[in-house]
């Protein structure tokens, strides 16, 4: 019998950890990972982070060293645009043209920014930050200091803002809502991330959305719903990101808000596969579908779809896991709260470092700790533990989380 194809469209963290995982599991058929950028297999965290802020290394980005992918017969297509997906070809087609046959699919295209749709958008100056290039020419950006306005007091937004404040930029960050990732947070964290951005001097226009970018043939102000004027030498727009579903409901792949696969990343069509930003997953601990668009996804479900490719018995059920740092502020935050009862917290903002817990029918359903920690693997276990909990000894310091989880 010939050896199989097993192809991956999509050549970031998810594919290439799935690739690495065909290999370690000793598949010994073609694997053919195939990638739009002109750069191997990279991490995308530290481009609002170290890379960005010129503190660390380019190679220190990459998935895997150079000759990774020759070393395991890793056939990576870089420069490569697939355009279209036939599963009943089955094969997928390139851009310049050719065509891959293949046995098994793995889809994990990610996401792209969300466009900002208002006049000025196509001025010169106006930034994205997804890719190793984008943050190449917003590095050279920040060398040459200024000022810029920051569209989006999300992730992305928040991240690059304390990167170019660390640089020593002067900084605007603008967005309707009142605190930077209320909806994630709520208030009473929202308040926090306020207040660290405010007391490293950026200047936050909350409550106020962007109506149009001005400049002569590059930004040069940025103007605003309730009518304020806020000049610049250039802008990051950060306004979330868009799953790139494409390929798939071109294919008639079932997609919403990504593209549906099961718990073992299958999706509706049989041996295609999904995973990282790109999916939303049926998680069997949540008994409902959830797209995760971190770091922590792409990087455990690439090789669990890998497994499943292989006709293993595998089942996605990680709680979902992110983390970000800004300025002195790390943190991590584990779970799934579309919306809580509660917050309890564990140690005091004021001074930097706690655990919030976000609680739900008396249980825990997410956790964050800031500069905290070695307590990631105990909050886990108390959102799965899925018992009651007492707040009170919850917020107590005194009595160690691991103790808690005993007594439930
Ligand atoms: C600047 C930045 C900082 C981040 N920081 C953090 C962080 O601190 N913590 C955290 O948890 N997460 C962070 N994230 C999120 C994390 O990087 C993503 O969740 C992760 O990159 C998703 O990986 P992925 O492989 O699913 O998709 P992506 O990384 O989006 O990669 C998809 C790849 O598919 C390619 N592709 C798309 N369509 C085609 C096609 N038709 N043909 C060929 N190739 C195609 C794309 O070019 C791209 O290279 C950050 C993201 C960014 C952008």
């Amino acid at each position: 019998m010939s050896k199989q194809t097993f192809v991956i469209v999509g050549a970031s963290l998810a594919g290439a950890k799935a690739a690495e995982e065909l290999r370690e599991r000793g598949f010994d058929g073609r694997v053919i990972l195939i990638g739009a950028e002109s750069e191997r297999p990279y991490e995308r965290p530290p481009l609002t982070k170290d890379y960005l802020r010129g503190e660390s290394e380019r190679e220190k980005a990459y998935v895997h060293e150079q000759g990774f992918y020759e070393q395991n017969q890793i056939e990576l297509e870089t420069d490569a645009t697939v355009t279209a997906i036939d599963p009943a070809g089955p094969r997928v087609t390139l851009a310049d043209g050719r065509e891959f046959h293949y046995d098994r699919l793995l889809i994990a295209t990610g996401a792209e920014p969300r466009r900002i749709p208002i006049p000025g958008a196509d001025l010169d100056g106006v930034h994205y930050l997804r890719t190793l290039e984008d943050c190449d020419a917003l590095r050279e950006r920040l060398g040459a200091g200024g000022r810029v306005v920051v569209v989006g007091a999300g992730w992305i937004g928040s991240e690059f803002a304390a990167s170019a404040r660390q640089r020593g930029l002067e900084v605007t960050m603008v967005d309707p809502v009142a605190l930077p990732n209320e909806r994630v947070f709520g208030p009473e964290i929202g308040v926090f991330y306020r207040d660290v951005h405010a007391q490293h001097g950026i200047e936050l226009v909350l409550g106020d959305g962007v109506e149009a970018f001005e400049g002569e043939s590059s930004v040069a102000r940025v103007l605003t719903s309730a009518g304020k004027t806020l000049e610049c030498d250039f802008v990051v727009v950060g306004i979330g990101v868009v799953p790139r579903v494409e390929l798939a409901s071109g294919a008639g792949l079932e997609v919403d808000n990504g593209i549906l696969v099961d718990e073992k990343l299958e999706t509706s069509a049989p041996g295609v596969f999904a995973a990282g930003d790109v999916a939303r997953a049926w998680h069997p601990f949540y008994g409902e579908r959830i797209r995760v668009e971190h770091w922590s996804g792409a990087l455990n479900q690439g090789p669990v779809a890998a497994r499943a490719m292989l006709g293993q018995d595998v089942s996605y059920d990680r709680v979902p896991y992110f983390f970000s740092d800004q300025y002195d502020v790390g943190m991590e935050y584990s779970g799934h709260a579309p919306s809580w009862e509660e917050v309890v917290l564990r140690g005091d903002p004021a001074v930097g470092e706690f655990i919030a817990f976000w609680l739900r029918d008396g249980h825990v359903i997410a956790g964050m700790n800031v500069n905290v920690w070695d307590v990631n693997e105990h909050v886990q276990a108390l959102i799965r533990s899925r018992q009651m909990i007492d707040a009170a000894a919850l917020s107590d310091r005194d009595t160690p989380l691991e103790s808690l989880l005993a007594a439930v």
